[in-house]
């Protein structure tokens, strides 16, 4: 896989276990006010190995589709992702990335081991939000990455604001400056600021902050619960909402293992077995525990009295819900349930895939900038 589009990305997004996130560090140069990881460069850092042994495991019969390698600042260990995009590609597994363009700060360069890092990625994505701006320009966030699309075929920016009337007015601005400098070559994933990391302190709590805040259908299936993600020190999660893990000890569905000692092939199969995974991508994880788990807290969010909780719910699920689901699927109509919700799911268009997945509805199109389907 030599080239993916932001649209093919949300697409491969939507296909449990077709890709496979990689958080290389929480470490990051910039502070900006909004970062959803609280990332300093005091954050934690680990080795390479997990990263390494995992990647290596992939095998041209099972493998994830793409890596996409975040952080905080996953460019500020640019052999290390060289060296596992290569790796991946071996098997034929393609590779992207999520920088906040730190090294584009005082005249928007590409140094050259950022250069020689992106070369060879699949899609390079740049965030870009307001209080970004105070820690790199925009000027300079567009000449690297122009600099940038000389050496990736897709590049995409994901773009927050506090969706009020002054963020949509600051993400209108910028969105007609990137169509100014790049026309549709560079698509635009629209959102707003989380209430997570260093967010939490100076986002409005709407919807409500920590562990069981979604923004999304309160009973719908989770968007979130797809793709395992690798946290820097090499556990293993089935929920990319990292924010909502570190809140707490997870419980045991959504630990997946260890990088360091799970390969690819154990990972995918926990991701796409787990009764209560499963249930929680098919049902939701509010019908799952209404129809087989421990009752709900009765005046459901905890922020929110008388609203579904849906990461709450998840939160809740035990031991025995795990058993009354693993029956359900056991049956040809769980099976059957389960295969229509997730091929529906999967058949839907990207703008629709992003609006699932929390994009601002009015931008939502901007994902399918350039793209030719
Ligand atoms: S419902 Fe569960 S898997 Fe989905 S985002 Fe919430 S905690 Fe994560």
């Amino acid at each position: 896989m030599t080239a993916v589009h932001l649209a093919d990305l949300l697409t491969l997004g939507a296909r449990p276990a077709a890709g496979l996130l990689l958080s290389l560090t929480d470490r990051c140069p910039l502070a900006c006010a909004h970062c959803s990881t609280d990332s300093t460069m005091a954050s934690a850092q680990s080795p390479g190995g997990p990263f390494r042994a995992l990647v290596s495991s992939f095998t041209p019969d099972c493998r994830p589709e793409l890596i996409l390698m975040s952080g905080g600042e996953p460019l500020l260990r640019p052999a290390l992702v060289r060296e596992l995009t290569a790796s991946a590609a071996t098997a034929g597994t393609g590779a992207a990335l999520l920088t906040g363009m730190f090294f584009a700060r005082g005249g928007g360069r590409l140094p050259p081991a950022v250069r020689r890092a992106v070369t060879g990625l699949a899609h390079l994505a740049a965030s870009l939000d307001a209080e970004h701006e105070r820690e790199v320009g925009r000027a300079e966030v567009f000449r690297a990455l122009g600099a940038a699309l000389d050496h990736v075929p897709h590049a995409s920016l994901h773009l927050t604001a506090v969706p009020d009337a002054a963020g949509h007015a600051y993400l209108d601005g910028v969105i007609a400056d990137v169509r100014r400098r790049f026309g549709t070559r560079v698509p635009m994933l629209v959102g707003a600021v989380r209430p997570t990391g260093r967010a939490a302190r100076r986002v409005p709590v709407h919807p409500p902050a920590g562990r069981g805040a979604t923004g999304r259908g309160a009973t719908a299936p989770c968007e979130f619960a797809h793709w395992p993600v690798v946290d820097q020190g090499g556990t293993v999660y089935a929920c990319t909402r990292q924010s909502l893990l570190r809140g707490g000890p997870a419980p045991a569905h959504l630990v997946l293992g260890h990088a360091a000692r799970d390969t690819w092939r154990t990972l995918s199969e926990r991701t796409l077995g787990d009764p209560l995974l499963r249930s929680v991508r098919t049902l939701g994880p509010v019908t799952t525990r209404e129809r087989y788990g421990p009752p709900p807290a009765a005046d459901g969010c905890a922020t929110r009295p008388g609203t579904p909780d849906p990461c709450g719910s998840c939160l809740a699920l035990d031991p025995a819900t795990a058993d009354a689901t693993a029956r359900q699927f056991a049956t040809p109509g769980g099976r059957a349930v389960e295969h229509t919700v997730l091929a529906l799911a999967a058949a839907r268009p990207p703008h629709r895939l992003a609006a699932a997945r929390g994009t601002l509805p009015r931008y939502a199109d901007l994902v399918e900038l350039g793209w030719t389907g």
